[in-house]
This record gives C-alpha cells, structure tokens and sequence, in this order.
C-alpha cells in the first residue's frame, strides 16, 4: 500500500521524469508540426512549416505596439558583416541565428547574452552568387542544424555548439552553396541548394535530422536520376520527369540549373513538401529552346521518397532569371460552401499565383506588381502570355554574334518579390507581399558550360520606374486578387513579414526601421530605427506571459551587388550585424 506522502513523491518523481524526458528529449517532430499553435517558441522557419509567420499573440496590438521598446541587442561582431536574412528560432530560452559566412549563435534570450558561436571555416573558393548570407536554422532534438556556404550541412550540440554530424551536400567548387533554412519533417531534414548562376544540378536531399544518413535525393531538372537509401543502399528511385532532356534542347538538361535555392515549406494535410526551382541554366534562352522541366516551377514532393508528385512551371523557358524560388504558403478558403485547400505565391516574374495545393492545378493568378512587360497576361492554365517583343535578343542573330539586341524588362530579375517571405493572416485572409518596382536592360551574349564558372550568357543593368519608391509592402486578398492597401518604401524591400492577431505586420526596411503596420489598414503604428538595413524576418513568442519581437539587422543582400543603378541609391546604407528583440514595458 502506498501513504499518501509517498503517492504524492511518486507523483513528483513521476513529474519531473516526464519533465526531464521532455528536456532532454528536445524538439519534436509534433513540436514542429504545432509550431504555429505554441507561442512559448519557434522552432521552425516560417514560424510554421506552412510558412504562413502567423501568431496568435494579441499582448503587442494597434493599442499597445506604441510602447514597445528594445530590451537588448546583441552584435553578431568580427569583420564579417555582410547582409544578415536570418529568421532566429527560440526554444526553451534560448535563442538561435545564423549570420553571415556561416556562422550560428546561441543566445540567451533573458538578457542577450552569448552561450556559443559556431564559425565554419569556409574555404576560398565558394562561389555564392549574391552575398554570404544565411537564412537560419533548423531544430530538432538536441541539434541545431544549418547549412554552409561550402555546401555541408552541419548539427550542432544545441548546449555546446559543437559538430554532432556534417555532410557535404554538393561540390562548392561546381557552384553549390546552401544558404537556405533547412526545414525538418517526419525526422528528416530536408534542403535544397543554390547555384543555379553556375549551371549546377537542382537537387532537394533529405536525410536523417538525429544522424546524418541521406535518406533520398531529387534532381530537379528533368532527366536527372533521383535516389532512395535503403538500409544504407543506393537505389535509383525514378528519372525526374521522365525522358532525358524532353524540354530542353540538347545535352543542356545537364547543367540545366533550377536551383531550390530558398528551401520549402510543408503541409501536413496533403503531406507535401513544397519547393520552387531557380532559372533554367544559361539565362540566354535562345540556347535552349524549350519549356525546360523543372525550372522556374513549383514542386510537389513526397517527404518520404522524393517523388515529384506536381510541378506548376510559373516561367516556361524563362530568359529573364525570374527564377521560380518564392515561398509556397499552405491556406484553405471557403468558396461555395467549401474548403479549397490552397496554396499561394509570389512569384519574380510579378504575378501572384493560387494554386490547388493537393495536385498544383491552377485556381487564379494575378499581377502583383503594376508594372508587367514580358508577358501579357495568364492563360486559363497560368501559363504566360509572352511578349516577345520583351525577351532578350538572340545573339547569333546580330552581326558580330556577340551581342542580342537589349530590351526593357519588368520586373527587373531581382523580382516583383525575391527571397524575402510574405505572411498571411487567417484573422484577414490577406497575404502581405514585400514588393518591388523595378525593371532592367537586359540583353544576351553567348556562353558555354564551365564547371565553377558563371554561365549567364546575358548582361543586364536595373533601374527603379519610380522617383520616390522602389519597395512596396502589399496587403493583398488572395480570392479576388485586390490589393488592400499599400506602404511605399524608398529602398527596395528585402526583409521578410510577420503578421499576428494583435492585427498588427511587422516588417524591417533597407533604411534600418523595424515597422509595425494595421493589419487591416496599413497605418504605420510603430517605427525604431536598428541602425542598419534590415534584410532579416521577424519574430514574436511569449516568455513568463509576455511578448517578445525579434528581427535582424544588418544590410546586405543582392541589391548591393546585382543592383545597377539601384545600388548607386543604396550605396551610402551601413552595414551592421545586430539582433533586436522588443517587449512592452511591465
Ligand atoms: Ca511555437
Ligand atoms: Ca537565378
């Protein structure tokens, strides 16, 4: 017979054991999966795998975001800083980034202190094509895994920062790099590569997140063989696409780029992972005639074989580098009584897509940008309209061969929206869309496939169409495809949004602002100058009962580097390296 005393010490043991499976038991895939319910953390990229950076917190409102105020900031340090896109996660009061070159910190998130810095040594030689940035993390278990500039990907000890496992993804000499976040799903983590500059391979890999172990691999250019490990084996797992090279002319498939350079989201009701492809290499497209499979597309893919089950190419045969990377945001709406599981993005070339994210059918695309050139519109499958007076010319077809003739393109290839993500909010129904206008010359050169070389075949210089904005925050409804409301922005946008129940959207600014903007209006309710360019997303969670805002500060990016004219506008923006985070005063 147990005594109460007894019963009740039981009890307690019995408690703090589950407390302590819990704590050594880290982060979970159902703690991954939930993310977005949970307040106390963030333990994935895009708050969320469905990428939606929606939180139900409502302490920090259109009342009470005015008071708001920095409780600490903590300098990312050393001679490296460089544009600085991280999204930081928080579990169980510490907070991780990634900055830079490759780099990870641990921060406690009480008081800003450092716990560790993890600093790959990266070799001379790679080749990121636009800047040495890094999105963030990946969560799971006790390991806080990133992936490299040398394309590895790299766990980390989330107590000590030391290396629990690292794989080479891909050759950083060929052009790979990874600079994305990595998401984690069913145990598995999970990353795409960049490199498409450099007519690298596409490719989605997935291995296991506690060792290390590849666990399959997609190609995402067609013709390319995807694998499947099977009891540590190597076995052929399905041709991408089916035949070599259909879409493409030649043996081009073979460098044929369609890089998912930005990572992807997940759904768990239709159980898919969701990935875009960069452009078709070379950006000439008079070299490969041809819609060119799998690039400047959106994927389907099975988490657990990497089977492309859907693709919906947003630019066939692209000649513009819209690149088709942007995020795939999982949302359901109600039409005729019933739910349409859907799937939105935006995407560089301007349009805004809705897609049935069940089986990637096209339900209504739209500009999201008011200027459009290259195309005339969408077909009633989503397939441009091209203008042909707008793709670059054919340089065999000029006199010297040398040069195609030069067109005016809109967007510009740095796009109606780049990397930097959108947020929805289930409280409005709106997505809200970090914008630019912008268009470019752009004209074509010949080119042939180097390893570790550019292959562009194309030169280009942007400008901005606008005096006094390049940047414009969109709230946009998703059914109808209205604009809501809009916030200009002299500099181009290239931080990512975050929006919240308090009917608030916090976004930061090149100029250095953190803003929080009315969900439903657009009003500027709040604004704090971090002292350099933002290019990072925002975050918020909730410790001890109160809530906290987190964001990145540190200019950087592509614009500086691929910009033309526009980066001449820029060109005076300090660099900076700093975590911000905000609570209200108690
Ligand atoms: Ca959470
Ligand atoms: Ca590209």
């Amino acid at each position: 017979m147990i005594s109460a005393g007894n019963k009740l010490k039981s009890v307690a043991a019995l408690v703090a054991l589950a407390l302590s499976a819990t704590v050594s038991a880290g982060v979970s895939d159902k703690d991954i999966l939930n993310d977005q319910a949970t307040t106390h953390d963030v333990v994935s990229n895009g708050m969320g795998l469905k990428g939606q950076r929606y939180s139900p917190l409502t302490h920090i409102n259109t009342e009470t975001v005015k008071d708001i105020r920095p409780v600490w900031g903590f300098s990312l340090g050393g001679e490296k800083q460089r544009g600085q896109e991280s999204q930081p996660v928080i579990k169980d009061g510490v907070m991780y980034i990634t900055g830079s070159y490759s780099r990870v910190f641990a921060i406690d998130v009480m008081t800003g202190d450092e716990l560790w810095q993890y600093d790959a040594r990266l070799p001379d030689g790679i080749m990121p094509c636009c800047d040495v940035i890094n999105r963030g993390v990946a969560l799971f278990g006790d390991l806080v895994i990133f992936g490299t500039l040398d394309a590895k990907l790299v766990a980390l000890n989330k107590k000590t920062g030391k290396t629990v496992w690292k794989k080479k993804v891909e050759d950083y000499k060929a052009g790979y790099s990874i600079t994305a976040a990595p998401i984690v799903v069913k145990g598995k983590v999970i990353t795409g590569v960049s490199g498409g500059e450099f007519g690298v391979v596409g490719k989605v890999r997935a291995y296991d997140a506690k060792t290390g172990q590849i666990a399959w691999e997609r190609p995402t250019v067609e013709g390319h063989m995807g694998y499947i490990w099977k009891n540590g084996k190597k076995v052929e797992n399905g041709i991408s696409g089916g035949e070599p090279g259909k879409t493409w002319t030649g043996d081009l498939w073979k460098s044929g780029g369609a890089a998912p350079w930005l990572g992807g989201t997940y759904d768990p009701e239709v159980d898919l992972l969701f990935f875009g492809t960069g452009n078709p290499a070379p950006w000439n497209s008079h070299l490969r005639p041809g819609d060119n499979l799998f690039s400047s597309s959106r994927l389907g893919i099975d988490p657990d074989t990497g089977k492309i089950k859907w693709h919906f190419q947003t630019t066939p045969h692209d000649g513009w580098d819209y690149d088709g990377v942007n995020e795939v945001v999982a949302f359901n709406y109600k039409s005729g009584g019933k739910t349409i599981k859907a799937a939105a993005t935006a995407d560089r070339n301007g349009f805004f897509y809705v897609l049935n994210r069940e089986n990637g059918d096209f339900i209504r695309g739209f500009p999201f940008v008011d200027k459009i050139t290259w195309a005339k519109g969408l077909d009633k499958n989503g397939r441009p309209i091209y203008n042909e007076a707008i793709r670059p010319g054919n340089p065999a077809a000029s006199k010297d061969g040398k040069k195609g003739s030069t067109v005016v393109a809109a967007p510009s290839f740095l796009g109606g929206k780049n990397w930097m993500p959108m947020a929805y909010s289930k409280d409005t129904g709106l997505f809200y869309v970090p914008s630019n206008e912008w268009e470019m010359d752009i004209w074509n050169e010949p080119t042939a496939y180097k390893k570790g070389a550019a292959y562009l075949g194309a030169g280009f210089t942007i400008r901005s169409i606008n005096d006094d904005y390049i940047g414009v925050l969109k709230a946009i409804d998703p059914v109808s495809g209205k604009e809501v409301w809009r916030h200009k922005n002299y500099a181009p946008l290239w931080g990512g949004v975050l929006a919240t129940a308090g009917n608030l959207v916090f976004m930061g600014n090149p100029e250095g602002y953190l803003m929080a903007f009315d969900a439903k209006t657009g009003e500027v309710k709040y604004k704090f100058n971090t002292g350099s360019g933002i290019v990072g997303s925002p975050v918020t969670w909730d410790m001890n009962g109160e809530q906290y805002i987190s964001i990145l500060s540190g200019w950087g990016g592509a614009v500086p580097l691929w910009g033309g004219e526009v980066a001449k506008r820029v060109k005076d923006f300090n660099q900076g390296g700093m975590v911000w985070t905000f609570k209200l005063p108690k």
